[in-house]
């Protein structure tokens, strides 16, 4: 490992960064992401190495994240929230752990390329597969290989004829890859392109941007989203540590434009399955006038299956967090059924304790019993 050629310290790359303003302050970020695993261990301190099966993982799945975001870390090792969302780890291309690419099988219920309709009065449009940063425990790791690309116009046109012909659609998910990672006037045009069929009337962005990259929430940004109504963002926060003064600072920025911010967790092992952690997460969102809307269960997607917490601990957290959160503050516990059956809420008051002989069924979108994989 070479030190001398970047003699950062790595506990002080936030001392690097350029203000957060509107003259580049994010597109600094990005062009400075930290994306292959040599660049990743330059940044350790001195002393702290990574096991070989570190970069076989991260030459499978590819690494990506923001300086910003990396100068949250506090220790340089697995135990840390943000290290263990940004780090390759070996269980991630363990065969004995493998799971489905693609678990709840999006591609099937794709109609046309990058549109996923699984609800009836509802669909998701991946508008770009750019990220600011690459989650290890991302569900949608299957995509990755497909580099940056941004929807094309052929790709948004089909898109658009498909939620114009099918008039129960009345609210779509912007999502990715990250579509806050697009130029403004980019998803400008994209956001009025989706509004302008006539039974599109919510739109909902969902980015990871207020966590990892909130120099993006710029004036200019704020300025163009406040023209559009009906237009909701729901973010990804994971984590107490992840709501610095300036996440805090972006939230607040996109709700005085008047766009109302939900908040959607992921239960991840190792890095919040803990009721305090959850708690402080919670009340922190809803203190920055975020509510709290979903925390999921992981799914069993090839690559993230290590950061499953199975389904026995998730309702005992759930549980336990009710007790002691408001009906604001408390996200809903939710799962995603296999075979694209759709989401399902677990109500730890009224959903049976899963025992050996009979574990928790859960009725789909079909109306059939599925099983749902709990390990
Ligand atoms: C989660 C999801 C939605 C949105 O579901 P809500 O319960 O409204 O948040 C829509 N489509 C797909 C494919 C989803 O996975």
């Amino acid at each position: 490992m070479d030190h001398a050629e970047n003699p950062l310290p790595a506990n002080d790359l936030a001392a690097t960064m350029p203000p957060p303003d509107d003259s580049g302050g994010w597109r600094w970020q990005l062009k400075h992401a930290v994306r292959t695993p040599d660049e990743f261990i330059r940044r350790l301190p001195q002393g702290i190495s990574m096991p070989d099966a570190w970069r076989d993982a991260a030459s499978r799945f590819p690494m990506l994240a923001t300086p910003y975001y990396m100068s949250l870390i506090r220790e340089w090792a697995e135990t840390d929230p943000i290290f263990r969302q940004i780090a390759p780890h070996p269980a991630e291309i363990d065969p004995d752990w493998n799971g489905d690419p693609d678990a709840l099988d999006e591609e099937r219920q794709s109609p046309v390329p990058r549109l996923i309709h699984r609800y009836p009065n509802r669909a998701v449009l991946l508008v770009t597969d750019a990220c600011a940063v690459r989650c290890r425990h991302c569900l949608r790791k299957r995509r990755w290989h497909f580099g940056e690309a941004t929807i094309s116009k052929h790709e948004l046109d089909a898109a658009t004829q498909y939620l114009r012909h099918t008039p129960d659609i009345n609210e779509v998910l912007v999502s990715g890859g990250d579509p806050l990672t697009l130029e403004t006037p980019q998803l400008q045009h994209l956001l009025t392109t989706l509004k302008s069929v006539p039974n599109v009337r919510v739109l909902r962005i969902g980015t990871r941007i207020p966590a990892v990259l909130p120099q993006r929430i710029t004036n200019e940004l704020c300025d163009m989203l406040q023209r559009f109504d009906g237009l909701w963002c729901a973010t990804h926060f994971n984590h107490p540590h992840e709501l610095t003064p300036e996440a805090v600072a972006a939230c607040r920025r996109m709700l005085a434009a008047g766009v109302p911010m939900v908040n959607q967790t992921v239960l991840l092992r190792g890095v919040n399955d803990s009721v305090d952690t959850l708690r402080e997460l919670c009340l922190r969102l809803l203190e920055s006038g975020v509510k709290p809307y979903y925390l999921f269960h992981g799914d069993p997607i090839d690559g993230t299956r290590h950061f499953r917490t199975g389904l026995r601990p998730a309702l005992d957290i759930a549980r336990e967090l009710a007790r002691t959160l408001s009906g604001l503050a408390m996200p809903q516990l939710a799962l995603d059924l296999p075979g694209g059956q759709g989401k399902v809420v677990l109500n730890p008051a009224t959903t049976t304790e899963p025992t050996p002989e009979i574990p928790i069924q859960f009725v789909g979108l079909d109306g059939y019993p599925v099983l749902y994989p709990d390990q």
